[in-house]
């Protein structure tokens, strides 16, 4: 049966942040929502809440096979000190990758396409409902974001959309949460190394991914992810 996803809305719409993921995690969705993470600068504020409701709780990671080294480290320190116990790591195909090589330097679309969206799609073809750390203060695309949408029949779950960055602040600090080690040198979105740079002050998170591009989005949001 197709999920009812306007349903789910008018159910959860109102709940955010632990609220909302233990309402889905434990609730009727149980079993069927995963977590995607990048493990980027602001992930472990998510991760946290999602391992205080059920630290089994799938969490996909895309490695892009252009990641920092500094993140892949990061995942594994995060994963630990949480007590996450379903890091599932996703990869593109050895074919996605060789039509991939160097991409990034052309056409970062379909580089984000071969080596970001078809690996994630095949990886979430069985979940319901996918939550993701985007948020309404990253700006852009993001400024109207809603805490529940429809992802093309699956449901979308933005449990921090209507966080701001001080309240993300707060929180990493009450919690004693342990920093990407490349916040300190000012990088406030973490994806890709040829795609990201560090930001200045005043500038939003976002503007350190494809600077100088007219590209704000990788594709893993804004598409159905194949259903
Ligand atoms: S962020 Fe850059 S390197 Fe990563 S998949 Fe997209 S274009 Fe390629």
């Amino acid at each position: 049966m197709p999920l009812d996803v306007d349903h789910l809305i008018a159910r959860y719409g109102h709940l955010d942040g632990k609220d909302l993921l233990a309402a889905l995690i434990k609730g009727e969705l149980a079993g069927r929502v995963a977590v995607t993470s990048s493990f980027g600068a602001e992930s472990a504020v998510l991760l946290d809440l999602v391992a205080q409701v059920d630290p089994a709780t799938p969490v996909i990671f895309l490695d892009t096979d252009e990641l920092f080294d500094e993140t892949i480290e990061y995942r594994t320190q995060l994963e630990r000190r949480l007590g996450l116990t379903n890091v599932v790591v996703v990869r593109p195909s050895d074919e996605e990758l060789k039509d991939a090589a160097d991409l990034w330097r052309t056409d970062e679309d379909r580089c984000c396409e071969l080596r970001k969206v078809r690996p994630l799609a095949r990886a979430v073809s069985g979940y319901d409902a996918l939550v993701d750390g985007r948020k309404r203060a990253h700006g852009a695309e993001r400024e109207n974001l809603a805490t529940l949408s429809d992802g093309g029949g699956v449901l979308k779950v933005s449990p921090l959309a209507t966080w701001s960055a001080e309240a993300i602040e707060a929180y990493f600090v009450a919690h004693d949460l342990p920093r990407h080690p490349l916040v300190a040198q000012n990088y406030r979105s973490i994806g890709c190394w040829p795609c990201t740079r560090p930001v200045e002050p005043g500038q939003s998170p976002r503007e350190g991914r494809w600077a100088g591009k007219n590209k704000s989005e990788c594709g893993i949001h804004t598409k159905s992810l194949g259903r």
